[in-house]
C-alpha cells in the first residue's frame, strides 16, 4: 500500500535545492537561529500579511507561547472545539487553564460561532477556533463577539487561530494566520507547509505581543542573561528554516495540486453515499486534509483499502470524551456523531 503522505515524493521534487540549503547550514556552523531564521520570518510575514512572525520549535509550542504572552493562567477558561488534534487543548489545560469545548457546525467541521457567547463568563480570555482540515472558520462573527464581550467584561477576549492545518488559506481574501490577534501553525512533515522536523509559527501585528513572544521563546530573555519572565527554549532549527524557504518557493503551486486533487474526488464522489467536503463562501480551502463522511466508515475503509489506498481517521475521539479533558457537561453531539462519520482521503501531490 502507498504511504498516506507521500513525503518522500516531495523531496525527490526539490531534492537538490534542499540539499544546497542544507549544506549552506552545515557549512556556516549556525544552527542556532542563524541567517535562515530571520530570512523564514521576514517572507512568512510578506506571505501572510501579518505584521510579525516569530518561528518556534513547533506548531504545540506555538500555541503554549501565544497564550503565555497575553497572561493566560491558572483559572482562566479558554473557548475551543473538541474536534480537533490534542494539542489545542492539551496547552490550555498545561497553563492550569480550562479549555471550555463549544460544537462544531456539521456542514464544515469548524466551532459554531452562534454558540460561543453562552460560553463566555467572566474567567473567559481567550478563544482558539481551529482552521480544521485547511479552513478558516467564521472569524469575522468570532472577531466581532470577543470584541463585543470584551467591552461588557472590562478585559480583552484575545482570538487565536490554531492555522496548524491552514498556512496559506484565505478568508475574504486574507490569509490565515492573518485573520484574528494571534495565529499559530505548525510546520510537522506532513501539515500544509512542512519541514524535515519539528517546527512552528507565531503571527500578529501587536508589537507588544509579539516582542512578549520574541522573549519567551527563548527563555524569557530581554538580552543575553537578563530575564524579564519565565519563558520556555523553542527555537527552529536553522536546518528546518533552510528547508521551508526553499520549500515556500513551490508552496503555491502545491496548494494548487491540492485543489484541483479535492475537485476530482469532488466529481469522484459526487451523487454517492460518500459526503465530500465544502469550499465556505469567501474562503479558499487548502485541504490539509481532505476528509470526507459516510456512514459506513468501515466497510468505505475497507474497500479503499483492497484497492491499495490508504485512509486516516482525523479524529476518532473528541477532545470533551478523551479521559485527559473528560467533561460530561460539554454538550457537543455534532462532534460525537461526525467523529464516527470522518475519513480523510490520501492527496498523493507528486506520486503519480
Ligand atoms: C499538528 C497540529 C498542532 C500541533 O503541531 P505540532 O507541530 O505537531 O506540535 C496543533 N493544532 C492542530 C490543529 C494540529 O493539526
Amino acid at each position: 500500500m502507498k504511504p498516506f503522505f507521500d513525503i518522500q515524493a516531495q523531496y525527490q521534487m526539490y531534492k537538490e535545492e534542499i540539499n544546497q540549503a542544507i549544506q549552506e547550514v552545515l557549512d556556516s556552523g549556525n544552527f542556532i537561529m542563524g541567517l535562515q531564521v530571520k530570512m523564514l520570518e521576514s517572507e512568512l510575514e510578506s506571505y501572510t500579511g501579518a505584521k510579525h512572525c516569530v518561528t518556534c520549535a513547533n506548531g504545540t509550542d506555538a500555541l503554549q507561547i501565544a497564550m503565555m504572552a497575553i497572561g493566560i493562567k491558572p483559572g482562566d477558561e479558554v473557548i475551543t472545539t473538541p474536534f480537533t488534534f490534542i494539542a489545542t487543548a492539551e496547552t490550555i489545560a498545561l497553563l492550569g487553564a480550562k479549555p471550555v469545548f463549544v460544537d462544531i457546525e456539521e456542514s464544515s467541521f469548524l466551532i459554531d460561532a452562534d454558540l460561543i457567547a453562552e460560553k463566555i463568563t467572566p474567567r473567559t480570555k481567550a478563544i482558539i477556533p481551529v482552521s480544521l482540515y485547511g479552513q478558516v472558520a467564521d472569524m469575522d462573527a468570532i472577531n466581532k463577539m470577543a470584541k463585543e464581550h470584551s467591552h461588557k467584561l472590562g478585559h480583552k477576549i484575545y482570538v487565536i487561530e490554531d492555522a496548524a492545518q491552514s498556512f496559506g488559506a484565505e478568508y475574504k481574501g486574507n490569509k490565515s494566520c492573518n485573520v484574528s490577534d494571534i495565529a499559530t501553525t505548525s510546520f510537522f512533515p506532513t501539515k500544509p507547509l512542512g519541514c524535515y522536523g519539528d517546527g512552528g509559527a507565531i503571527f500578529t501585528s501587536n508589537d507588544e505581543i509579539a516582542q512578549k513572544m520574541r522573549e519567551i521563546r527563548v527563555h524569557g530573555q530581554s538580552k543575553r542573561y537578563y530575564h524579564t519572565s519565565v519563558g520556555v527554549n523553542s527555537r527552529l532549527d536553522t536546518i528546518q528554516a533552510a528547508v521551508l524557504l526553499v520549500k515556500l518557493r513551490y508552496f503555491d503551486q502545491e496548494i494548487e495540486i491540492r485543489r484541483k486533487r479535492a475537485q476530482e474526488y469532488f466529481k469522484q464522489y459526487q451523487g454517492t453515499e460518500i459526503v465530500t467536503p465544502i469550499e465556505l463562501q469567501g474562503r479558499k480551502h487548502v485541504y490539509g486534509q481532505y476528509t470526507v463522511r459516510v456512514k459506513d466508515r468501515e466497510s468505505f475503509q475497507e474497500r479503499l483499502k483492497l484497492q491499495g489506498i490508504p485512509t486516516t481517521i482525523h479524529y476518532p475521539v473528541p477532545l470533551n470524551k478523551q479521559p485527559a479533558f473528560e467533561d460530561k457537561y460539554a454538550f457537543c453531539p455534532v462532534s460525537d456523531r461526525l467523529s464516527d462519520e470522518v475519513l480523510s482521503l490520501p492527496m498523493c501531490l507528486y506520486s503519480e
